[in-house]
C-alpha cells in the first residue's frame, strides 16, 4: 500500500542515515556534517511560480531573451553559469509537467532533447551533458542541460548541479562564445 507523507515521516524522521561523504570524491564539501532534521509534512505545498500560467515569467519573455527558438520551443540561457553551458529547453506554450504535453509536442521534445544535448556536447572541453528535469521551482515546463567540464573527475555525476554553485561564474566572453556555439549548432539543424 502506498505510504502517506505522514507515514513516511513517522518511519523516517528518527532513522536518518549519514552517507559516507568522505568516500564520495564528487561531494563538493569538506568538514563534519550531519543530516538535517526531517520536518513533518505540510498540509499543502506552496504553489509553484507561474501556476496555471498566471504571471508566468517564462510566458512573458520575448524571444530575444533566448539562445534559440522555433515555432513551439525556446532555449533559455542560464545567466553566467559556472559550468561551461547551462541552458533550459521550454515549450513556448505554458505546460506544467512532461505528462501534460500533447503527443505531438512530446514527440518533438524527444527529438529536441537529443539535438540540444548534441549541440551542447559539441562545445570544446565539455565532458558530458546532464539532461535533467526537476520542476519544483517554476511551473512552466523546463529541461536542464548542464555541461560539465572534461577531465575534472570530481565534477562527474549529479553533484555537478551543486558544483555549479561552488565554482565561480564563467568569464563573460567564455559564456557568450560557448552559448553562440550551441545556438549555431541548433540553427544548422533547422
Ligand atoms: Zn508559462
Amino acid at each position: 500500500m502506498p505510504e502517506t507523507p505522514e507515514q513516511l515521516w513517522e518511519r523516517a524522521h528518527d532513522a536518518l542515515r549519514m552517507p559516507p561523504l568522505d568516500e564520495w570524491e564528487t561531494f563538493p564539501f569538506d568538514g563534519a556534517m550531519t543530516p538535517r532534521a526531517l520536518a513533518p509534512p505540510v498540509d499543502r505545498e506552496a504553489p509553484r511560480h507561474g501556476e496555471n500560467g498566471v504571471d508566468c515569467r517564462r510566458c512573458a519573455l520575448a524571444d530575444d531573451a533566448y539562445a534559440w527558438t522555433n515555432d513551439r520551443w525556446r532555449l533559455f540561457p542560464y545567466d553566467h553559469p559556472a559550468l561551461p553551458v547551462v541552458v533550459l529547453l521550454e515549450p513556448r506554450e505554458h505546460y506544467a509537467d512532461p505528462g501534460d504535453l500533447p503527443d505531438e509536442l512530446a514527440a518533438e521534445l524527444g527529438v529536441l532533447l537529443a539535438r540540444v544535448e548534441r549541440a551542447v556536447r559539441a562545445v570544446p572541453h565539455v565532458g558530458r551533458v546532464h539532461v535533467c528535469r526537476w520542476g519544483d521551482g517554476g511551473e512552466h515546463l523546463h529541461w536542464w542541460f548542464m555541461a560539465r567540464p572534461a577531465r575534472l573527475p570530481q565534477l562527474i555525476g549529479s553533484f555537478a548541479a551543486i558544483w555549479e554553485d561552488v565554482l565561480p561564474p564563467l568569464p563573460d566572453e567564455v559564456w557568450r562564445e560557448n552559448l553562440a556555439l550551441v545556438s549555431d549548432a541548433l540553427e544548422r539543424e533547422g
